[in-house]
């Protein structure tokens, strides 16, 4: 890293098949100092997902056993499947200086407002509702069912983007991209993060 400027937690929420994780993976990919936190599951994994890259793949006693130890910043039930943030290891990246995203589910992103009111959030948005249904149905990794559902639990969840700080419109990924880099970028020149260089130029250090 090339700064000692302590990194800052991002909320990243969206309704499944906006094209969230792409987004994520591509920003980092092509930054440095922008990580993701990898969260716990007791979902299986689907092809080509490993453990300790995409998701901790744990069993439903092991993740009731991590909840017992307040291992979790936020844990939530999602289509069944529980899922969480590891607070250890969130706080360490940013110690070291990373920018961390948490890619959460609404309720998620509720709990971790609360924790932590500095964090950042942010919903991705489809371009429309059409838009949505029919990237769900070409992902192909999903049964007919868990789509219906998925579909039918899409708009409640984008009910929640007013909650969010930020509303990004995944029609077009780079510029997509592009529209969160500039949010993650601006943040770091805001006061909060910049108030040790200002007084250092006070103090002609
Ligand atoms: P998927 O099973 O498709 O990977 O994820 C399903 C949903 O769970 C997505 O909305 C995803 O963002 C959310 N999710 C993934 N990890 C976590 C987590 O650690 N906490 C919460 N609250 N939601 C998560």
């Amino acid at each position: 890293m090339t700064t000692s400027q302590k990194g800052n937690v991002f909320i990243i929420s969206a309704a499944s098949g906006t094209g969230k994780t792409t987004l994520v993976t591509r920003l980092v990919n092509h930054n440095d100092n922008i990580r993701v936190s990898i969260s716990h599951t007791t979902r299986a994994p689907r092809e080509n997902e490993q453990h300790g890259k995409h998701y901790y793949f744990v069993t439903r006693e092991q993740f009731s056993s991590l909840i017992e130890q307040s291992a979790f910043l936020e844990h939530a039930e999602v289509f069944g499947n529980f899922y969480g943030t590891s607070s250890a290891a969130l706080t360490e990246m940013c110690e070291q200086g990373y920018d961390v995203i948490l890619e959460i589910d609404v309720q998620g992103a509720e709990q971790v407002r609360k924790a932590m009111p500095e964090a950042i959030s942010i919903f991705i948005l489809p371009p429309s509702m059409a838009v949505l249904e029919e990237r769900l149905r070409n992902r192909q990794t999903d049964s007919k069912e868990v789509i219906a559902r998925r579909l039918s639990e899409a708009e409640q969840e984008i009910q929640h983007a007013f909650a969010f700080d930020y509303i990004v419109t995944n029609r077009d990924l780079v510029q997509a991209e592009s529209d969160l880099l500039h949010i993650f970028k601006a943040n770091r020149l805001n006061l909060a993060n910049q108030r040790t260089a200002v007084e250092k130029v006070l103090q002609n250090q």
